[in-house]
């Protein structure tokens, strides 16, 4: 299989392997998770940073301006092979074409619990074999990194915390992974770290060996893949001092798959043991023109159009407000967006006001004024690190007046020169 054929959602774990659970030891048990975390610590891996790094390609990864070295991440990446939906343990592999060999690189980062979208999302920073390979068990493979020909580390995949069925099933109960899809099993806490300049090898025997330069700049050609969704965390002063929080110094950035995106009048599920589910009205912003290095000048330049967004969240299974995981934030339907409005026909993006009604009752208004990150200063903040694409789409977070909704409930949010988006909470 040709690495072109990797064109869906490529999602990693961080934790996933008792080696990282013991070195972080006590930190698991500090603020604010307070204990190791419960569900899969899950992250994105998006398109701008998927780059072939099939032998003799010339793959190359470009480190951020001021980035001395780079953690490389030695993992095995489970290609999807058919969809997989609620999968239980003992079906997880038929739902597996194979595993290719892929490193995951990171800036190094001193905490596991904040969103790590500067550290892991930079431009090319997934490096990806080009073979597939069937296997049923990951158990005996070993994974050997080299820098500039010396071998640096080693790590086998059998001391996983959750092994490939469980952490398939443990996906898929609340996210649909897609045939092209990738899962990546999970990386080293603290990998070995590389400068601009080496040569990085990863070597599964039986898989592949992988190679790249890494590069301080270099004309990067992202790889083609899904659009890249933002949210973004408590960017209403508001809606901060409502959970009681100090608004953010910088942005709380994560992102979501294409699986949680539905559109207007469709119907979204409320979790049989979910106690609070509410709605987020946002405003969502899609990207018209690839964006890199832009600054805030020129930003809207790169905005195409509008269209109002509700980002719903399942509270019970928040675990912190910085990095909500997945299980909170990217369920399967859990983000309708509505009609795409032309950009020219949007008077002043910085005044228009945020309205959630649930069945008929008004239960938020806002105001896009209070956006405490503007989207200026976000495509600024995103752009400076990665390539933003055409169809990318940033939800810009929501006002105050959250609520629990319940199936049955009507939720319509609304934003001033938009439109309005309908949305039917239904049980599983
Ligand atoms: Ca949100």
């Amino acid at each position: 299989m040709d690495e072109q054929a990797f064109s869906g959602m490529v999602y990693g774990v961080v934790l996933n392997d008792r080696a990282s659970l013991a070195a972080l030891g006590e930190a698991l048990t500090h603020d604010p998770y307070k204990a190791p975390p419960k569900a899969p610590v899950l992250y994105i891996k998006p398109a701008n940073t998927r780059f072939s790094a099939k032998v003799g390609a010339g793959g190359t990864a470009v480190l951020p301006a001021g980035a001395a070295g780079v953690e490389i991440g030695a993992t095995l990446g489970l290609v999807i092979g058919r969809t997989a939906s609620k999968v239980g343990a003992a079906d997880a592999w038929a739902h597996v074409d194979g595993v290719t060999v892929v490193a995951d690189l990171s800036l190094p980062h001193e905490s596991y619990y904040r969103p790590a979208i500067r550290e892991k999302c930079f431009d090319a920073s997934c490096a990806l074999g080009s073979k597939v390979v069937p296997v049923t068990d990951i158990s005996t493979l070993v994974a050997r990194t080299l820098v500039d020909g010396v071998m640096v580390a080693e790590r086998r995949f059998d001391d996983l915390v959750r092994d490939v069925p469980q952490l398939l099933a443990e996906v898929t109960a609340f996210m649909t992974l897609c045939a092209g899809d990738m899962l990546l099993v999970g990386v080293p806490w603290r990998g070995p770290q590389a400068r601009v300049g080496s040569t990085v090898a990863v070597e599964v025997d039986g898989v592949e060996r992988i190679e790249f330069k890494l590069a301080s700049a270099a004309a990067h050609m992202p790889q083609r893949g899904p659009a890249t969704v933002f949210a973004l965390g408590l960017n209403y002063a508001d809606h901060a001092r409502e959970l009681a929080f100090k608004a953010p110094d910088k942005p709380l950035v994560f992102l979501k798959g294409g699986n949680t995106v539905v559109g207007d009048k469709a119907k979204t599920v409320r979790p049989a043991d979910a106690t609070y589910m509410h709605y987020e009205c946002e405003l969502a912003v899609r990207i018209g023109k690839a964006a890199k290095g832009v600054k805030r000048a020129d930003a809207m330049d790169h905005v195409e159009a509008y269209a109002v967004a509700n980002d719903y969240a399942i509270r019970d299974y928040l675990e912190n407000y910085y990095r909500p995981n997945l299980k909170v934030k990217n369920r399967d339907g859990c983000t309708p967006i509505g009609s795409w409005v032309p950009a020219v026909q949007v008077a002043d993006y910085k005044n228009l006001a945020l309205r959630t009604n649930v069945n008929g009752k008004q239960t938020q208004d806002g105001s896009t004024r209070d956006m405490i990150f503007d989207i200026p200063f976000l495509i600024e903040y995103l752009s400076e690190f990665m390539t933003l694409q055409p169809g990318d789409i940033i939800l810009t977070g929501t006002p105050e007046g959250l609520a629990d909704v319940k199936a049955g409930d009507e939720v319509i949010t609304e934003i001033e020169g938009i439109g309005r988006l309908t949305n039917y909470i239904v049980n599983e």
